[in-house]
């Protein structure tokens, strides 16, 4: 057994059929009775129930939500919170709620509930972001990480098919570069392999599905378990592609994923023999890169950039704009070098969006 260092991170979980309910304890917890309740459009009548629950604790209300936190929008957050003297942070929704409480967390030092409907995984990560004159700034803060995570599975039961399998592809990428990413260690590969199996397990029965809870539940555990293998290592070539198609190129971080992670696997895995073998363990395909690619055809997520609206004279651009963000990955970096030229060419694959296969990306 080789020697590692891993830092388990201290978020309580609350994990459970009508768990929502639990925020009152939480909030209890932390002895918050000023608290700013941040909920997407699409969480409405959650938020509606949990004000209700919570009465004249709630001091604000927040509902508009967006993907990458624009700036302008974090700065009014934070200055209602400020002049609301809020005291705690409730968000439910998917990433961008859960994003827009850690940019208010990052300033106001105040903690956060989250209740994530979607399975993006922020929940359990210290990092942050925001967007200003297309560029998403990412950052890393203890202070943000949620003090306690409820996860209801009830609150999923609705979630559309466009967004039920790219948000599961979005887990399913954190799990992968979990694997060999920088601060991999044998703990995080078991998080990242236990969350990626439940996904695979439950995704089709949800697909066909759409409101099984049990398969649901399971869907979200998944998710969670990705969610920490994200948290506790990092990003590779496969997040810093997604990274910059989202934040320069305005596509929905989700549908970037999906279309994104088989070529970026079939990229890397000439040089991770071990790790390959683990994900295709776990997928049930021989060659990894393939069975992602058939799952997202199961799961009727998008398969090509272009589907996503990004214009091909652009991939050169963002090849050049990836290569820079590669670079900034700390040591060892991507296990697979990769040149902007390297970038092009899986990005022209993924626009073209044929089914990869790790032989033929090899060279
Ligand atoms: P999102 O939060 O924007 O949600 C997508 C859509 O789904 C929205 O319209 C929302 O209203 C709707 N929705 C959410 N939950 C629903 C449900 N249960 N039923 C029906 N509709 C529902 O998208 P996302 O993919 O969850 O999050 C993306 C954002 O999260 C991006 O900004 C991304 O950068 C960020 N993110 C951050 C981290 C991190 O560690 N900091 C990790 C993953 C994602």
């Amino acid at each position: 057994m080789n020697s590692f260092t891993y830092s388990q991170h201290r978020a309580r979980v609350i994990f459970g059929d009508g768990s929502r309910t639990r925020v009152v304890d939480e909030l209890n917890l932390l002895r918050a009775d000023r608290v700013m309740l941040i909920a997407t459009g699409s969480a409405g009548a959650v938020a509606d129930e949990l004000a209700a629950a919570l009465g004249r604790n709630v001091v604000l209300r927040w509902d508009e939500v967006a993907q990458h936190v624009p700036l302008d929008l974090a700065e009014r957050a934070r200055e209602a919170a400020a002049e609301a003297f809020v005291d705690a942070i409730v968000c439910v929704g998917g990433g961008s709620a859960v994003g827009l409480a850690k940019a208010v967390a990052l300033t106001a030092r105040r903690p956060i509930v989250a209740i994530p409907t979607t399975y993006a995984g922020s929940e359990q990560t210290t990092i942050y972001a925001v967007t200003s004159e297309q560029h998403k700034q990412t950052g890393n803060s203890i202070s943000v990480l949620p003090r306690s995570v409820i996860y209801d599975p009830e609150l999923t039961l609705d979630m559309p098919a466009g967004i039920t399998g790219p948000s599961a592809f979005n887990a399913l990428a954190h799990a992968v570069e979990a694997l060999y990413a920088p601060g991999n260690t044998p703990v995080t590969t078991v998080y990242a392999l236990q969350g990626a199996r439940a996904i695979h397990r439950s995704l089709a029965r949800v697909v066909a599905a759409p409101r099984d809870l049990e398969a649901r539940g399971e869907l979200l555990y998944g998710a969670y378990l990705c969610g920490v293998a994200l948290g506790a290592t990092g990003a590779g070539l496969h997040h810093k592609i997604c990274h910059v198609l989202g934040g320069t190129f305005d596509l929905v971080h989700a549908d970037a994923h999906s279309v994104i992670l088989p070529h970026s696997v079939a990229f890397n895995a000439p040089v991770l023999p071990d790790e390959m073998a683990e994900l295709s363990d776990v997928l049930g395909g021989a060659d990894p890169a393939a069975a992602l690619w058939d799952l997202a055809v199961a799961a009727q997520v998008p398969t090509t950039l272009a589907a996503l609206g990004l214009v091909a004279a652009d991939l050169p651009a963002a090849a050049e704009r990836i290569e820079a963000e590669v670079a900034k990955i700390p040591a060892p970096g991507n296990p697979r070098p990769c040149t902007a030229d390297d970038v092009l060419a899986l990005l022209q694959r993924a626009y073209a969006g044929a089914r990869p296969t790790v032989d033929a990306v090899v060279r």
